[in-house]
């Protein structure tokens, strides 16, 4: 029998095989299995670190047989028959077994009426040992282990099984059903089943980079013969998803670029009077990024760029005088906001800036006024059909809105620019859906607050030119940030007192929990009280702390209205403190915010809380930040709190939150196709990989626009492309 990758595992491996692994783990074919990679290689002879083992987790170990123990006991009765056993009952009996790493750690493994069991497990036998690890009095401990034992000694055939032949034995992701030897044997049986199979990776990449063959790495991955080959392996697939994932994003940015688009000159009335009403002077950054935007926009290619600048670093200025250098050759700009508050206050701030040259229409305005359109899922049906009117007939220049505006019936008149405002809460395919609304390709500038990593930004945002503002207006002082033990009453009452000080002094605060509170009380974690809720804690504040304060409420289930009405009181000062959940993490300003308190501090991400202290300290009075956390000196929360308070650039925090979040988390929802696609490459440890392999596809891809001439390596990056395109149609 001959087999290719997509040969179906049922028909090699038998319908009860086929099944189990297409229901436990969603593998259908051959070349599925193949992709199904161990997660790691145990060493004949060595065993896992049992100290690394984690209540709850599912585990596979490989571990050495100490003792086995047979114990006979009684069940309990229940408790009204409590006067003990009767007389006639059989004890049952209880078989536990002691395995032990080579550091002397132990785990126990019991078994209930298998006592004969005690006959293979004999102490000195080496072998793995799959479940659940639970806790029992203080020990760790796996109840009715599945497990397969080894041979000491791989040459020796007689007691040899069969699948783990070499030194290094593979565990595999497993399923309780399917424990990680049988996935192991399965790959073996395909594996002895397949000859050559294509290699997709281009010949001349292979040779230039002494990369392993496809056919190669495959059984070196599964099945390896040493640690070096192992590795080998493992960097000739890397290579593979690396390369294949760059060319996806090269094509893709080759074909924009190669789009045609509408030109929009530099410069024009509405621009220059803009320019020259501006109360302050520009960064030095924002002047570049802006010539580079404006230049941009006069070209007849459409602009894809990313803009990352740090909170507070001006970036919703440089993209509204692009957006006017748009409006003044009659193009209009859509800005995407991820939030209704979000879209709401940047509609209030681009108005005020504009002043009389957001009235366009209006008795006594400028000429070359335009208006600001604005759309929120909350629009009445009249607000709703002045604002379609207002796009459709071109009279707002600048529409702005959430998600609102992809639906189906917003009707651009001439859409020139889109700007996606703090891109990681869209996906591509939303801001794809706006450019569809475009006759001809719209201009795209998307800005992210998050700084991001060099080899993130060429993976995420691969497809997009980069544009960084890395300075902060001047006269700025930076926002100061203390850790508060919460359970320090002292500490407590003197940052309740700080807020005091502030609202006396004119000023306004926020105070953030995780929670919302109500009817979402959370499973609770352990004996941990769950995390602080704001319906809770305004009330305490204001009976409290805080008492003959104005607060009020911010959270996302309050409906739109009410959150509209709550910012814009606070913004004009009506309210002195603002009890909020992270809705206030992104682009929120009110300058005169000048104190943030966060409670339970440490349950919110390194990036998350320099976010949210980007919301005060943005106006001429210096901000403060104190992060509450029962967090005890010394853990790792604590210290990541520690982190957050030395340092107020946000890179250094960026490449610190990225060193503790999880592969799957860094590429994001956006980018699913690219989530499976991507086993073995970390975008965080294989940076040199994926810049070699971004060369290399951009120079693959310039001498081949088609691959034509790689029909191997075209088909993985048509699959990749095709994913992403399903994401797409099903968002
Ligand atoms: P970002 O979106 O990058 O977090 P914003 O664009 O919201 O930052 O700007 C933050 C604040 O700084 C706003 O109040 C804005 O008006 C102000 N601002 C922007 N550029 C300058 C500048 N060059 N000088 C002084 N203030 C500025
Ligand atoms: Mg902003």
């Amino acid at each position: 029998m001959t087999i290719g990758l997509d040969t179906r595992l049922r028909e090699v491996l038998g319908k009860k095989t086929g099944d189990k692994l297409s229901e436990g783990l969603g593998l259908e074919t051959v070349g599925d299995l193949l992709g199904h990679y161990p997660f790691r290689n145990a060493t004949r002879g060595e065993s896992t670190d049992l100290g690394s083992l984690r209540v709850g987790d599912e585990v596979t170990v490989a571990a050495q047989v100490r003792a086995a123990t047979v114990k006979k006991f009684y069940p309990k009765a229940g408790r009204a028959g409590s006067y003990g056993r009767k007389p006639r009952e059989k004890p049952r009996e209880l078989l536990e077994v002691i395995v032990s790493d080579q550091f002397g750690r132990t785990l126990s493994l019991t078994f209930f009426s298998q006592s004969w069991r005690a006959k293979e497990l004999v102490a000195g036998r080496w072998g793995l040992f799959a479940g659940k690890v639970a806790d029992f009095r203080g020990r760790l401990q796996l109840n009715s282990p599945q497990y397969q034992l080894l041979a000491e000694d791989a040459a020796d055939p007689s007691s040899a099984i069969e699948e783990f032949a070499g030194a290094l034995i593979p565990v595999y992701p497993a399923t309780a059903d399917l424990p990680s030897w049988n996935i192991a044997k399965a790959v073996k049986t395909v594996l002895d089943l397949v000859t050559d199979l294509p290699d997709p990776l281009p010949r001349s990449i292979r040779a230039e980079r002494h990369l392993m063959g496809y056919t190669t790495a495959l059984r070196q991955i599964h099945r390896p013969e040493s640690h070096e080959l192992n590795g080998a392996a493992k960097k000739r697939l890397k290579w593979q998803e690396a390369l294949v994932m760059q060319a996806v994003l090269v094509r893709r940015k080759a074909e924009s670029a190669g789009e045609a688009a509408t030109a929009y000159a530099r410069g024009g009335a509405l621009p220059d009077a803009f320019d020259a009403r501006l109360p302050f002077t520009l960064t030095e950054g924002q002047r570049q990024v802006g010539d580079e935007l404006a230049g941009e926009l006069a070209g007849v290619h459409p602009m894809h760029r990313l803009l990352q600048g740090d909170v507070g670093s001006g970036k919703t200025l440089v993209a509204l005088r692009a957006m006017l250098q748009v409006v003044a050759h009659g193009g209009q700009a859509a800005l995407l906001a991820p939030t209704e508050v979000l879209a709401a206050q940047h509609h209030r701030s681009i108005v005020d800036m504009l002043g009389d040259l957001a009235k366009g229409g209006e008795l006594g305005a400028p000429p070359e006024a335009t208006r600001v359109a604005l759309l929120t899922g909350s629009a009445t049906a009249a607000q709703r059909r002045t604002f379609l009117d207002e796009v459709k007939t071109n009279t707002a220049g600048i529409v702005i809105g959430t998600h609102a505006l992809l639906y189906d019936g917003v009707d651009f008149a001439d859409l020139g620019f889109v700007v996606v405002d703090e891109q990681h809460r869209f996906g591509v395919e939303q801001r794809d859906a706006l450019r569809a609304k475009a006759d001809r390709t719209p201009h795209t500038l998307v800005m992210t607050a998050t700084p991001i990593p060099r080899t993130v930004a060429m993976t995420v945002y691969g497809d997009l030119e980069t544009s960084r503002l890395t300075e902060l207006p001047a006269g700025r002082i930076p926002i100061a940030t203390h850790v508060v033990p919460y359970t320090d009453s002292r500490w407590m009452t003197r940052a309740w007192n700080r807020v005091r000080e502030e609202v006396a002094a004119g000023r306004q605060a926020y105070v953030v929990c995780p929670r919302v509170g109500g009817e979402d009380a959370e499973e609770k974690e352990g004996d941990k009280r769950p995390p602080l809720a704001v319906t809770d804690v305004i009330e305490q504040l204001q009976n409290g702390a805080l008492q003959g304060l104005r607060l009020a409420l911010l959270h996302g289930r309050l409906d739109a209205d009410e959150k509209d009405r709550v910012m814009r009181a606070y913004a004009a000062g009506e309210i002195d403190v603002l009890v909020a959940t992270t809705v206030i993490e992104v682009g929120v300003n009110v300058p005169n915010a000048t104190a943030m308190v966060v409670l339970d501090a440490e349950r919110f991400g390194i990036s998350q809380l320099h976010q949210l202290r980007g919301r005060v300290g943005r106006g001429a009075h210096a901000g403060l930040c104190l992060l509450v956390s029962e967090a005890p000196e010394g853990s790792s929360s604590r210290e990541r709190l520690d982190a957050v308070a030395s340092t107020t650039d946000g890179f250094a925090l960026a490449e610190l939150d990225l060193e503790q979040r999880r592969e799957g988390d860094v590429l994001g929802a956006a980018q699913s196709g690219m989530k499976s696609h991507v086993k073995l490459l970390s975008l965080l440890k294989d940076a040199d990989i994926i810049e070699a392999a971004r060369a290399e596809a951009a120079a693959l891809i310039e001498a081949d626009p088609t691959l034509a001439g790689e029909p191997a390596f075209a088909a993985l990056v048509d699959d990749l492309a095709a994913d992403r395109g399903d994401y797409l149609e099903k968002g």
